[in-house]
């Protein structure tokens, strides 16, 4: 071979190699794209909103058994990483369409910072290695709202986190979340509200059969009789219904996890006696501090108004230990009282010192006043507190009522002061089983008013009339004649 050979030789040889090179880059380049088209196409992963939305409703049609025919509203939230879908479903009452809101915010936020810390932490593993990419993850939250015809309103709320595994979407968890309320007040009630005691053993005996009939063993989680006891902790999560009620347990307590919760119904004649008639619109816990606000010298005006305005907004009680020359002034006041469950005492006619009257003259303090008040409300006063707190064995054994004295004066007919009346209150160490001194004709003891109540009820008390306070505190109903001060 010559020269010029060798050269042609080598240049045929690089071109040959050249083309090798270009032949295996369009393919790594047409592999690439294939993998990536296939892998584009393949995915369940919603890629852009229009494809969520589409995801988001096939996932709540899985829990059309949460939904309730009527109105209801959707709300789509697409994001990167994070998703929300939110049913949003008919409630007409105000006050559990906030607190169902409120909620529903709570669940976003838990959700949101339980996927976030996730994300940090596979961002953290990848460091270094490969390119990161957060996974996709969904919200989905279904709430409904049960109206039944013995008083209560039950909101349910469930929960399921979706996310991204394997080019799919895929259940992580569900969770129900279920709370009840009064129809009269919207104000939450509990199970000792809606149930008599033995409800647990009702329900305990009538679930086992259940399960056990309606399931294969293998079928049912091993322990699964543990969550169908009547104990501690079951039998807390239920939606009333007009015919029943629809209770929920928990995933993975009686069924495999990935059945999710399960629900299932018993009606109010299997129930039986453990289902009230009708809710209690009051429960006193007696395991709980109690309260009892007692206001002086009404019925009063204005001040008074807005004090029940205060009780009445709270859901709650106090005690009104009226005079009877100002009864006949002012009935709206007192009837509005007696209709919100406050206890009215008497607090004598003109408010004289009951110990220097004659006793015919102190007889008719009570008589007259006795009988103001019945035409009112159609009921004896069932308590006397004295004027200026003087009283003596005679005046409290012609009073035929418990004679309720104070723990806490609030001083608040001198002091004006709707600040000073509530330090008053506040700077008490321990007030359960105290009684608390007002006058209900101050505009500055309505505004006290309005800062003790929701301050009270944020530190644990229960708000309860005098008799309730007597009752719980001593184990013994109030008794005639007999001076009660603190507990
Ligand atoms: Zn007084």
């Amino acid at each position: 071979m010559n020269r010029e050979q060798r050269h042609m030789e080598r240049l045929r040889k690089q071109r040959k190699r050249h083309i090798i090179l270009l032949i295996i880059f369009i393919a790594v380049l047409v592999a690439a794209l294939c993998i990536g088209l296939i892998s584009y196409i393949s995915t369940n992963v919603y890629q852009d909103e229009d494809e969520f939305r589409e995801y988001a409703d096939s996932e709540l049609k899985k829990t059309s058994q949460f939904s309730i025919k009527g109105k209801t509203k959707i709300n789509y939230e697409y994001g990167k990483p994070i998703s929300y879908v939110i049913d949003y479903g008919t409630c007409d009452n105000e006050y559990i369409a906030a607190f169902r809101d409120q909620k529903v915010e709570e669940i976003k936020a838990q959700y949101r910072q339980e996927k976030t810390e996730e994300e940090e932490e596979r961002a953290k593993r990848y460091e270094g290695q490969r390119r990161y990419k957060p996974l996709s993850h969904t919200l989905i939250l279904r709430s409904s709202v049960y109206e039944s015809d013995n008083g209560i309103i039950s909101l349910a709320i469930y929960e399921s986190g979706n996310s991204e595994r394997k080019k799919d979407m895929k259940q992580d968890s569900s969770m129900i979340y279920t709370y009840q309320f009064s129809q009269k007040t919207g104000k939450p009630v509990v199970p000792q509200q809606i149930f008599s005691e033995k409800y647990k053993e009702i329900c305990s005996q009538f679930f086992t059969e259940h399960f056990e009939k309606n399931y294969k063993k293998d079928e049912l989680k091993e322990g699964w009789q543990d969550y169908v006891s009547a104990g501690e902790g079951n039998f807390n999560k239920y939606t009333v219904t007009d015919t029943g009620v629809v209770f929920f347990f928990d995933e993975g307590t009686v069924l495999d996890e990935s059945r999710g919760v399960v629900s299932a119904g018993i009606s109010e004649a299997e129930l039986g006696t453990g289902l009230r008639d009708a809710v209690l619109e009051r429960y006193i816990d007696p395991a709980k501090p109690m309260v009892a606000l007692t206001y002086d010298d009404g019925p009063g005006g204005e001040a008074e108004t807005r004090i029940l305005e205060c009780l009445r907004r709270n859901g709650d009680v106090a005690t009104f230990f009226y005079m009877g020359s100002r009864v006949a002034g002012n009935p709206t006041n007192l009837k509005t009282a007696y209709d919100l469950g406050c206890q009215i005492g008497t607090h004598t006619w003109n408010h004289p010192v009951m110990t220097k009257l004659k006793p015919e003259e102190a007889q008719k303090q009570f008589t007259d006043t006795n009988a103001a008040i019945k035409a009112v409300t159609g009921e004896d006063p069932t308590a006397f507190r004295p004027s200026y707190g003087e009283t003596n064995d005679a005046v409290n054994q012609m009073s035929a009522m418990p004679v309720i004295m104070w723990t806490v004066d609030t001083l608040d007919w001198k002091s004006r002061d709707g600040q000073k009346v509530f330090e008053a209150v506040k700077k008490n160490s321990n007030l359960d089983g105290k009684i608390i001194l007002m006058h209900s004709i101050y505009d500055s003891t309505a505004d006290a008013t309005d800062l003790i109540v929701p301050w009270l009820k944020e530190n644990g008390y229960q708000l309860v009339t005098v008799s309730e306070l007597i009752k719980y505190k001593t184990g013994a109903d109030p008794q005639s004649g007999q001076v009660y001060r603190s507990f």
